[in-house]
């Protein structure tokens, strides 16, 4: 199907552009014949057109668990067309914001100009001149799944081709692969803002630091901007921001005390009975990571540090709260996706 090859080099496209996905974050999807082919959880953007990574989801059935508020929306496993599915792949956490469109092709990214707008608590107001003309939607941060599924049913109107996700991301949808790729196009020009530079790094003094420890200095220069720009260290310092960093960073973000080992700061934010966040920022010198970091732990801390680098110190961030968390890490599909190996 010539739709299909299109919307995978569209996948392949937006998987490899950081600004616009992160390892197995976002995923598109199209409709054709009664099935939505939509990207399996876990598997990564950037591998479409060289892996298998949709997985066939029988759209009636689907609509009409949603429509009764069924606990099986919430992986959608039970409407995978299991004679088309012979890798046994499963459904992306996210089927149900795919499928709650009529449009043929979705396309759901966790872009970094979007994110930083949509973790402010005044994001739909600040949004509202920026998308005028656009048929769009703002929809509150939920849980992905039934949570989320029901807030954008409840919002989506006729004609509503883009949402914007609060502490989330961004969907936009289209008849054709070439419509929804133009409307991404256009939507994310008019949402990038000008970011301030990134402060790269480390300071030597970092590795002595990490030395002796299970960390070790991120090698992406541009990761300890969160460390070395005061601005991204105050955003970092206001904990988690989206879904995705909980699922790879763990939830909060530690920032170590002058002279406190790595492994304590992370300790000590881990205390409250959350995952230990894996991401430590050493103020002033640079930020670690766990020596043994899979490849999604790296693409999911540079997000942090190109959101940070788009948020002025005054601006009003909502952070996720600690409901929103453990909500997150409590829920059983994302176990199964967090299962899944990370790289
Ligand atoms: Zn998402």
């Amino acid at each position: 199907m010539r739709e299909m090859s299109a919307l995978e080099a569209l996948s392949a496209k937006v998987g490899a552009d950081p600004l616009l996905v992160q390892a197995a974050g976002g995923n598109t999807s199209l409709k054709h014949g009664g099935i939505m082919w939509i990207k399996a959880s876990g598997t990564w953007l950037m591998h479409a057109g060289t892996r298998d990574i949709f997985v066939p989801v029988a759209i009636d059935p689907l609509l009409a668990a949603l429509e009764r508020d069924d606990p099986a929306c919430e992986t959608c496993a039970d409407f995978v067309r299991g004679d088309l599915n012979s890798l046994g792949l499963r459904p992306s956490i996210e089927t149900t914001v795919h499928a709650s469109f009529t449009h043929k092709v979705v396309v759901h990214v966790h872009c970094i100009a979007t994110i930083s707008l949509a973790v402010r608590e005044d994001a739909e107001a600040a949004l509202a001149p920026m998308l005028e003309g656009f048929h769009w939607a703002f929809v509150p941060y939920r849980r992905p799944g039934l949570p989320l599924a029901r807030e954008i049913r409840r919002r989506l109107g006729p004609r509503t081709n883009v949402l914007v996700l609060g502490n989330h991301g961004l969907v936009v949808a289209g008849d054709t692969v070439a419509e929804a790729e133009a409307l991404l196009d256009e939507v994310v020009r008019t949402l990038t803002r000008p970011a301030r530079p990134m402060r790269a790094g480390p300071e030597p003094r970092l590795a002595r630091l990490a030395q002796g420890s299970d960390y070790a200095p991120s090698p992406d220069p541009g990761v300890h901007s969160l460390a070395l720009d005061p601005v991204s260290l105050a955003v970092a310092r206001k904990g988690t921001l989206y879904p995705d960093h909980i699922v790879f960073l763990g939830a909060g973000i530690a920032v170590a005390e002058p002279g406190e080992a790595p492994q304590s700061a992370a300790r000590r934010v881990g205390l409250t009975g959350r995952p230990e966040p894996k991401l430590v920022i050493v103020p002033e010198e640079g930020a670690l990571l766990p020596k043994d970091a899979a490849p999604a732990l790296h693409a999911m801390a540079r997000c942090l540090a190109d959101v940070a680098v788009r948020l002025a110190a005054d601006d009003p961030i909502r952070g996720l709260t600690r409901e929103d968390e453990l909500a997150l890490v409590n829920w059983d599909a994302e176990k199964y996706r967090q299962s899944l190996p990370t790289a």
